[in-house]
């Protein structure tokens, strides 16, 4: 696979690319990937404990895609 890079992690990369859950079209790297899996899972759980997920850290999450677009 040749080097690419993650537009998420600024890294140079040459793992296998994954689709962006924040878009659903943006290639990411494998470790953005799980990132944004954890990322979810956390935003769920804390919804799930009625606990408020800061909107802010939210609104981070997805700021790398402003560059993108
Ligand atoms: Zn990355």
């Amino acid at each position: 696979m040749n080097e690419w890079k993650c537009p998420k992690c600024k890294k140079t990369v040459d793992c296998h690319p994954g689709t962006s859950r924040r878009d659903n079209k943006t290639k990411i790297c494998s470790e953005c990937c799980t990132d944004e899996a954890i990322f979810d899972f956390q935003v769920a759980q804390a919804k799930q404990k009625k606990k408020i997920f800061p909107e802010n850290f939210i609104a981070l999450e997805k700021e790398w895609l402003k560059e993108v677009n």
